[in-house]
C-alpha cells in the first residue's frame, strides 16, 4: 500500500537533479564526475517493524494470517527478536477469528504492536478530525491485545505526516498529547510490490518465477537498504561510524514468511546489527522535525531530503512492469 507515494517521493528529485551541460560548452565533453557518495558504517543497526498486522497482502489461496503470524513469530524468536513491533490496523480484526488468532499469536511470542489507525486512510485524504477519531478508535483493540505492554507507537499510514504544515503540527500535537511516539522509517524497500505476483505464481505453481522473486527481492531489499542509508548520511549529516540506527518498514505478509530468513541473513552480511524500535528511536536524530509538508508519504530522510531539495544518491529501481504481469 505503501509502495507507490513512497518510490515517487524517490524519484522526483532524482530526475530533477539530472541537470544538463551549459549550452556554451564546446569542447569534448568529458564524463562527468561520479557524485561522492557517503561513507557508512561497517556495524549499522537496524530495528525491524512490521505493518498492516494482522492481515498485510493478499492471502493466497487455502494460506492462513494465523500460519503467516506463527512462521515470522518463530523466526524472529530464532534470531532473539522478540520485542519486535508491528503496527495495526484494528478494523481487520472485525469478524476474522483467522485475523484475531494471529494478532493473539504475536503478542504471545513477546512482539510488541502499535497504532496504524483503524482503516488505513492516509493524512492527505482525511481531516485533522477525522483522522484522529481513526487513531483512537484503534485503541481499544491495541489495549486489550497488548495488556500490559506499552502500544504507544503510531506509524502514519502510506507513511503521509499531512500535506500542509497546519495538518501536520496539529496531528503531531494530538500524538504527543496522546502518549505517542512516531514510528519513523528510514529503510523501505516496497517489499509489498512482490506478495501479489507471489500468490498467483503460487496458484499456477510457477516454480521458476518464485525462484526469480526470491532473487529479485533479495536484490530490490539490497539496492533500497543501501539507498537509504546514502539518504540517511546525507539527509542527517552522519557518515561512517556516526551513521544513524536505522529502522526497516515490512509487512506481514505470505511471501514475508518466505524471505524472512533469507533478509535477516542479506542484513547480517552487510554487518547489520538489530535492535528495537525505541532503543534505536533514543538516537537524537529522530527528535529532529523538518517542520514541512509534503503532498505525499516518504521515509523520515526523504521527508528532509525532499523538503530541503537535497540530490538523491544513484539506485536502480525495481523490476515494478515485471512484478505486475508476472504470473498474470
Ligand atoms: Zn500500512
Amino acid at each position: 500500500m505503501l509502495g507507490i507515494t513512497l518510490l515517487l517521493g524517490a524519484i522526483a528529485p532524482l530526475a530533477a537533479s539530472q541537470s544538463s551541460p551549459p549550452a556554451t560548452q564546446t569542447a569534448p565533453a568529458q564524463p562527468a564526475a561520479p557524485p561522492r557518495l557517503p561513507r557508512l558504517a561497517r556495524h549499522p543497526v537496524v530495528a525491524l517493524t512490521f505493518d498492516d498486522l494482522p492481515s498485510a497482502g493478499a492471502l493466497p489461496a487455502g494460506d492462513q494470517r494465523a500460519r503467516i503470524a506463527a512462521t515470522l513469530t518463530s523466526e524472529l524468536k530464532a534470531n532473539n527478536l522478540e520485542g519486535t513491533y508491528g503496527f495495526v490496523n484494528a478494523v481487520r480484526l472485525e469478524n476474522d477469528p483467522d485475523a484475531q488468532q494471529a494478532l493473539r499469536i504475536w503478542i504471545d511470542a513477546g512482539m510488541n504492536i502499535g497504532n496504524h489507525t483503524w482503516s488505513h486512510p492516509s493524512l492527505a485524504d482525511t481531516t485533522v478530525e477525522a483522522y484522529e477519531s481513526e487513531i483512537a478508535r484503534g485503541e481499544p483493540a491495541l489495549a486489550q491485545y497488548a495488556g500490559e505492554r506499552d502500544w504507544h507507537w503510531f506509524r502514519y499510514p502510506y507513511l503521509a505526516e499531512g500535506e500542509t504544515l497546519e495538518k501536520r503540527n496539529a496531528v503531531r500535537a494530538w500524538l504527543s498529547a496522546h502518549g505517542y511516539r512516531v514510528a519513523q522509517v528510514t529503510l523501505s524497500f516496497d517489499d509489498y510490490a512482490w506478495n501479489d505476483a507471489y500468490g498467483r505464481c503460487l496458484a499456477k505453481q510457477d516454480a521458476a518465477a518464485i525462484a526469480w522473486l526470491r532473487q529479485s527481492y533479495l536484490e530490490g531489499a539490497a539496492e533500497y537498504i543501501q539507498l537509504g542509508r546514502r539518504e540517511s548520511a546525507i539527509a542527517f549529516h552522519r557518515e561512517g561510524r556516526h551513521e544513524i540506527p536505522h529502522v526497516m518498514l515490512l509487512h506481514a505478509m505470505a511471501f514475508t514468511t518466505l524471505m524472512l530468513p533469507d533478509l535477516i541473513e542479506l542484513l547480517r552480511k552487510e554487518g547489520f546489527r538489530f535492535a528495537q524500535l525505541p532503543k534505536v528511536e533514543q538516537d537524537p536524530v529522530y527528535a529532529q522535525n523538518p517542520d514541512a509538508a509534503l503532498p505525499y508519504g516518504t521515509s523520515f530522510p526523504g521527508l528532509f531530503m525532499d523538503s530541503r531539495r537535497m540530490t538523491y544518491p544513484p539506485f536502480t529501481p525495481h523490476p515494478n512492469e515485471k512484478l505486475q504481469s508476472l504470473c498474470q
